[in-house]
């Protein structure tokens, strides 16, 4: 990407479901990308998927989908483990059509494996479904999430061994994923900054080039990530320090919103970066 992106994760909701008014709003919103939300499933038809393409490109409008939850790659099950590799060779059949660049996804749970097995299991079941329906994505590239539940798959360190075992993968840090699974730790400058230290000098140009973030506020336990959040109200991170960084150092992230109205949290995101740019003139 040659710039930093903004957009939604899912339709808006004043587009009622109606694709050609979804990229109406975004286009009048100045919305540069959206994360189609197939999260129960990716149950749209080729000649949808193919309007949505159209619509998209358009509009100059990047776009990434974000796969089934219900995705476990190391379930316990062998019946899940392998529905879920369909279900990522399916988003990567469909990404052509929908002009789609990223397929966003949590691995999922350890399955009661350690993490060393959990992390070998997914390893494997992802290489097996990049060797199968890699070349078919159009250039679309699979994006698994840091999770915000402790218990879940998908800290720092596992995401970027992924990255780094499996062609095809690239990371989708979710910041406020980070600040709960860091039980608010990592919510300033410094600590951002490490983080992306740590993902460049790990996964160098990989990273820098393909770099996807998600962001909103989010509430937290001792076990992680309980529920989304408007951006920029009384839930953290604070993501100011964060576009500071991006707009210092030239990074062009892509910034997917996922606070809960997404539109919303995309136009302040994108509001702060704007002021940043001018005050950097
Ligand atoms: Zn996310």
């Amino acid at each position: 990407m040659n710039k930093v992106l903004f957009g939604p994760a899912g339709y808006p909701n004043e587009a009622r479901g109606n694709v050609q008014r979804v990229f109406t709003i975004l286009r009048e919103a100045g919305m540069d990308a959206l994360e189609y939300a197939a999260v129960y499933g990716l149950q749209t038809k080729d000649e949808k998927a193919r309007l949505i393409g159209k619509l998209a490109k358009e509009s100059g409008v990047s776009m990434s989908l974000h796969a089934a939850y219900y995705i476990s790659l190391a379930s316990k099950t062998s019946r899940i483990r392998e529905s879920s590799k369909k279900r990522l060779i399916k988003a990567l059949k469909f990404a052509p059509l929908m002009n789609v660049k990223r397929i966003v996804f949590h691995p999922g749970s350890l399955g009661g494996l350690g993490e060393i097995e959990a992390h070998t299991v997914i390893r494997e079941g992802l290489k097996s479904v990049w060797q199968t329906a890699g070349d078919l994505g159009g250039g679309a590239l699979l994006a698994p999430e840091v999770a915000g539940k402790l218990s879940a798959y998908g800290s720092l360190e596992q995401v970027i061994r992924l990255c780094q075992e499996v062609d095809g993968c690239i990371p989708t840090i979710d910041w406020a994923h980070l600040y709960a699974r860091s039980q608010g730790e990592i919510n300033d400058r410094e600590s951002y900054l490490k983080v992306l230290n740590r993902f460049e000098d790990e996964l160098g140009e990989l990273f820098v080039d393909n770099m996807h973030f998600h962001i909103s506020g989010i509430s937290f336990t001792g076990k992680g990530e309980v529920a989304h959040r408007p951006l920029g109200e009384e839930w953290g991170p604070d993501i100011l320090p964060l576009v500071e960084i991006v707009q210092e150092c030239g990074y062009k992230p892509t910034f997917i919103s996922e606070s809960t109205n997404p539109l919303q949290g995309a136009l302040y995101a994108k509001f702060l970066f704007e002021e940043l740019e001018k005050g950097s003139k």
